[in-house]
């Protein structure tokens, strides 16, 4: 990242500061479908955040957070060029994350964030998709989830 220029690294700021990574977002995706897990929509604009994947029946958004422009603890490390600049951008992703988070679960949906790290990885990326279709499945018949985490 250093090494690129201004110009560059702000042409790619701009395609993927929104979306974070769409290759690992695609894993998802694909993982999903492999699945068989269905009625599901992306980039729902509609729903604060822009969530990545929308379940509407159920109300469950996925997020699926970058690890360097959501501040990963394990992957992220900032350029230590300009580190004026990214600390307080990538700080300030990091709270807007937590807020929207809270404000969703306020408004009685499911939110499940995903870090891009762990879609890379075979095992997680299953752990993942085992736990939407668990709450897909339970939401989907009828009975409404409070806003803990099932797992809590
Ligand atoms: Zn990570």
């Amino acid at each position: 990242m250093d090494r690129v220029s201004k110009a560059i690294r702000s042409k790619t700021m701009s395609a993927i500061r929104k979306r974070g990574n769409r290759s690992t977002e695609w894993k998802l995706r694909s993982a999903l479908i492999k699945a068989g897990i269905s009625g599901w929509v992306l980039h729902e604009t509609a729903i604060l955040g822009c969530p990545d994947f929308w379940f509407d029946g159920t109300r469950l958004a996925i997020f699926v957070d970058g690890c360097f422009w959501h501040g990963c603890r394990k992957c992220c490390r900032l350029p230590k060029q300009n580190a004026s600049y990214w600390r307080p951008k990538i700080t300030g992703n990091i709270t807007r994350d937590r807020s929207q988070t809270a404000r969703l679960k306020r408004m009685g949906f499911q939110v499940m964030r995903v870090w891009e790290h762990s879609l890379a990885n075979r095992e997680e990326l299953t752990t993942i998709v085992g736990s939407i279709r668990s709450l897909v499945g339970r939401l989907s018949r009828g009975r409404r989830m409070p806003n803990k985490s099932p797992d809590a």
